[in-house]
């Protein structure tokens, strides 16, 4: 298919048509990268904005019930939804956490729905880019929301916060009445806290560790992007959906303060301004692992230990013969 065929159907809002642009963003060969580029190019004209909605969560802690049940909440409210997962564990084990097919099995046959596990590649980087292009093409496609799931693993978070709007933290209630050694780096990214599995026996034990998390987050520095009493922490149920509507009108006054006041575009563009600077970082990445940049960057060492080239210099070298093979090496 002809790529203007292909943006001309994605815009249209057809899932099939954008199933298959996700695969070509996907796809590392030269050719579908360079048609990857003109597609995500014609498509960038829509100025379509979806609310991107980052949630992170531990294995267990119920992100796929809560993204089911709040996903069905959404199109029920007549939104169109996508989910896209980051899961660098597929890329180590083979096995996705996120990938599994069965998940979200009644949200999947929406057709207001969109679905699409992460992919398996090798490194977060690559992991990282193919989300943002996903979501850009989500975007494109006219959905309202798109939700961005990963696990708490590695730095997958700090890549979904680089691409979301709202980021959710979900937990589970806690046994005793400590914090769950949630890293501080990532409470300070969430926007919402949602404590999850606030049903039944465990209700009592949830309201704690709702109240913990609130007091935790009143202690955190006041970030200029949140209005008066964010960030906050919540209670929801993904298996009774309770909570539902009010973690999504939380989440719709935030968005509505931050656009007021010019958060939220400017954090668009601080967003687009890091991902511009991480590309030009990995493709200088990519050209070092090239089989002729190994093959002189070992030599290069082995003069540098030898003593015949200071370190330096030998930098130097390497740099100079990068230049000269150009994008080549990439
Ligand atoms: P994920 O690994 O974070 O995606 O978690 P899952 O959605 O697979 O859920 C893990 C387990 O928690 C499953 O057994 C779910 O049935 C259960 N669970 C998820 N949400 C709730 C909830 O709201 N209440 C209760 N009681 N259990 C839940």
């Amino acid at each position: 298919m002809e790529i203007s065929e292909l943006a001309k159907r994605v815009l249209s809002g057809e899932r099939r048509a954008l199933a298959r642009a996700i695969t070509l963003v996907e796809s590392g060969r030269a050719d579908h990268r360079e048609q990857a580029a003109a597609l995500l190019d014609q498509l960038n004209v829509s100025g379509r904005q979806a609310m991107r909605i980052g949630l992170s969560g531990t294995p267990g802690v119920g992100k796929s019930t809560f993204i089911e049940a709040f996903g069905l909440y959404l199109t029920g409210q007549g939104k169109r939804v996508a989910v896209l997962a980051v899961d660098p564990s597929s890329a180590r084990t083979g096995g996705s956490i996120l990938g599994d097919k069965t998940r979200m099995e009644r949200l999947s046959r929406d057709p207001q729905a969109f679905i699409r596990p992460s992919p398996s590649q090798t490194h977060l980087g690559g992991i990282a880019r193919r989300t943002r292009e996903a979501v850009a093409l989500c975007e494109a496609a006219g959905f309202d929301a798109v939700l961005i799931e990963t696990v708490g693993v590695g730095q997958s978070e700090t890549v979904v916060a680089e691409i979301s709007d709202l980021f959710l933290l979900l937990l589970a209630p806690a046994g005793g009445d400590e914090l769950q050694g949630v890293k501080r780096g990532i409470m300070e990214m969430a926007d919402l806290i949602l404590v999850n599995k606030a049903d039944g026996d465990l209700k009592a034990a949830a309201a704690r560790t709702r109240s913990d998390y609130a007091g935790a987050l009143r202690l955190l520095r006041k970030r200029p992007q949140d209005p008066e009493g964010f960030p906050k922490a919540l209670m929801v149920s993904a298996i009774e959906k309770s909570g539902l509507q009010a973690a999504w009108e939380e989440m719709m006054a935030l968005a509505d303060w931050r656009k007021d006041n010019k958060f939220w575009e400017t954090r668009r563009a601080e967003q687009a301004r890091y991902w511009f600077a991480e590309d030009v970082r990995n493709a200088l990445l990519a050209q070092l692992e090239a089989p002729a940049a190994r093959r002189h960057m070992q030599d290069l060492a082995e003069a540098v230990a030898r003593g015949e080239l200071a370190p330096s210099a030998g930098a130097q070298k390497m740099l100079d013969g990068l230049r000269e093979t150009g994008a080549g090496g990439a």
